[in-house]
C-alpha cells in the first residue's frame, strides 16, 4: 500500500471514516465533503488505481457491493434516484487514486445534472468513424 495513500489509511484504520458497509474486499463510507446527504464511496480494500487495475473477482465484488448499496443509501436518505459513477484516471477527474465508486443520492429538482454533464466538447463523429472505434473496443479485450 503506498504510505501516503488517504483510503488506504482509511482501511487500515489509521485516519477514521464513517462507515456503512465492509466486507473481505470492499468498504463503504461517507463522503467526507458530501454533493449530497448520504454521498457514498465504495472502496476496495487493496489499493488499485483505475477500474482495468481490478482483478476480476475484486471487479465483481466492488459491483456486488455497489448493488447492495445504491438501494440502500437510497431509501437512508429517502433520495428520488442517484447517480453512481467512478472518475477513472486522473484526466477524468480522479484526486484520489484508490479506485472507488462514487453514490450520490438524487432528488428532484436538486438542480444537478445528468452524467452527460462531465465530459468536454462533443466531438462529432461519422458512421464510419464510430464503426471503427466500435471495432477496435471489441477487438482489444
Ligand atoms: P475523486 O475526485 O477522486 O473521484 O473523489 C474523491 C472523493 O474523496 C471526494 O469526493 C472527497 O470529498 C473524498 N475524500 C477525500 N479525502 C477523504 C477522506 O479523508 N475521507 C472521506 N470520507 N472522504 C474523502
Ligand atoms: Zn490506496
Amino acid at each position: 500500500m503506498p504510505n501516503d495513500c488517504i483510503f488506504c489509511q482509511i482501511v487500515a484504520g489509521d485516519i477514521p471514516s464513517k462507515t456503512v458497509y465492509e466486507d473481505d474486499s470492499v468498504l463503504a463510507f461517507l463522503d467526507v465533503n458530501p454533493l449530497a446527504p448520504g454521498h457514498t464511496l465504495v472502496i476496495t480494500k487493496d489499493h488499485y488505481e483505475t477500474l482495468g487495475d481490478l482483478p476480476e473477482d475484486t471487479a465483481m465484488d466492488l459491483f456486488s457491493a455497489l448493488h447492495e448499496l445504491t438501494p440502500a443509501v437510497e431509501t437512508a436518505v429517502d433520495a428520488d434516484a442517484s447517480n453512481v459513477a467512478f472518475n477513472n484516471g486522473e484526466a477524468s477527474g480522479q484526486e484520489v487514486p484508490h479506485i472507488h465508486g462514487h453514490i450520490i443520492p438524487r432528488f428532484e429538482d436538486d438542480g444537478g445534472k445528468p452524467i452527460h454533464a462531465v465530459a468536454g466538447d462533443r466531438p462529432e463523429l461519422s458512421d464510419d468513424e464510430l464503426d471503427e472505434i466500435a471495432a477496435d473496443i471489441s477487438g482489444s479485450q
